[in-house]
């Protein structure tokens, strides 16, 4: 069994490496590497993440790794193959995409993540699915490369997208990771805490990356890792953001993150009805959990004189209907 395994991780080293030489030697790749191009991301850094390519074809991995001696088997569990339905024939799994390899903390690859070149093309992302080696609910892509920064900053920048992460890591920002193409998990959390004692959430600026911010928080609750939010404007992610505006406006960004709370509050009140009592009362109603963990503080002072200040409403009456403070941690 243990042997299966280490002939799994061998056999998703070799296909890393086949991907990436696909992409820098191949003609087919062409597309594909002027798609990163114009993506502003350079040879370097895609070198150092592993990012490859996938032939279109249906069985070039199959037969590159038959030739290396593995089995069906053996490619259907690494995940690299799949089943025609109905039949028994396999064929390549990942085709005619853009591989990233997604690494374990000591840099060993269990899976990849592969997005298309096409916008036609569907799914967007396809991911490894879950097997006896890839769980993408317990790993951070990217730990592998960011947790000595991270260990050093003493903070770990958390994104939404593998292109967001490479983006980050061009920047300069090399203590940045991302989830595995899922939501924040527990597991996950645990990993983050392990790399450093807090994380910058620098998710999309859209409202799935909000809620899913909001989210991360509920499941970090109670750790001990500090939650920041990088604001980001409207609409966009980092990678988006280096693209357009450059490495220093992303570092700046990152640089003026804001407590979580902070966020949190300014999100009730852009996504509220101000307009109404009804409305007002809602948007106390949701901030009043908040607000009972945030401890006696000028922040807190800050915060609630904001609430008071979109609302129309006294200082005072805010500070009531907010309920009482948390102790200080
Ligand atoms: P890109 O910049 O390449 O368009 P992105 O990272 O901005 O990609 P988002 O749509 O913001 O993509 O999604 C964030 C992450 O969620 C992706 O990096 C991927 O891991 C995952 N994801 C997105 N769309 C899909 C999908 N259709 N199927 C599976 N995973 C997906
Ligand atoms: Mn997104
Ligand atoms: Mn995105
Ligand atoms: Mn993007």
């Amino acid at each position: 069994r243990r042997k299966h395994r280490e002939r799994l991780l061998e056999l998703l080293e070799r296909t890393a490496a086949f991907y990436v030489r696909f992409l820098w030697e191949s003609t087919e790749a062409a597309p594909a590497r002027q798609y990163l191009v114009d993506r502003g991301l350079d040879e370097a850094i895609l070198r150092e993440f592993r990012v490859g390519y996938s032939p279109s074809a249906w069985d070039k991995v199959l037969m590159a790794s038959r030739k290396g001696g593995f089995s069906n088997r053996d490619l259907y569990d690494a995940g690299l193959a799949q089943k025609a339905k109905g039949e028994g024939r396999i064929y390549d799994r990942f085709r005619g995409r853009i591989m990233f390899p997604l690494a374990d903390i000591r840099g060993r690859v269990l899976g990849f993540g592969a997005r298309a070149l096409r916008d036609n093309q569907q799914p967007k992302y396809l991911n490894t699915s879950e097997n006896d080696i890839f769980h993408k609910g317990r790993q951070l892509f990217a730990a592998d490369l960011a947790r000595a920064h991270a260990a050093r900053a003493g903070e770990v920048i958390v994104a939404e997208g593998y292109t967001d992460v490479i983006a980050l890591h061009q920047a300069g920002l090399r203590n940045t990771v991302a989830t595995m193409g899922t939501a924040m998990t527990p597991e996950q959390v645990g990993e983050l805490t392990r790399l450093a004692p807090r994380a910058l959430l620098a998710l999309d600026a859209d409202a799935a990356g909000q809620e899913a911010m909001i989210r991360a928080a509920k499941v970090a609750r109670g750790k001990k890792l500090e939650l920041r939010v990088v604001e980001l404007p409207p609409g966009r992610d980092p990678a988006d953001l280096a693209a357009e505006a450059g490495a220093a406006e992303i570092r700046r960004l990152v640089e003026a993150s804001v407590p979580f709370v902070k966020f949190r509050v300014q999100r009730a009140l852009a996504t509220g009805d101000l307009a109404t009592a009804e409305g007002k009362d809602a948007v106390l109603g949701e901030l009043r959990p908040v607000f009972a963990e945030i401890p006696a503080s000028v922040l807190r002072e800050e915060l609630v004189s904001d609430v008071a200040d979109r609302l129309d409403i006294a200082e005072t009456l805010a500070a009531q209907l907010l309920g009482r403070g948390g102790t200080a941690p």
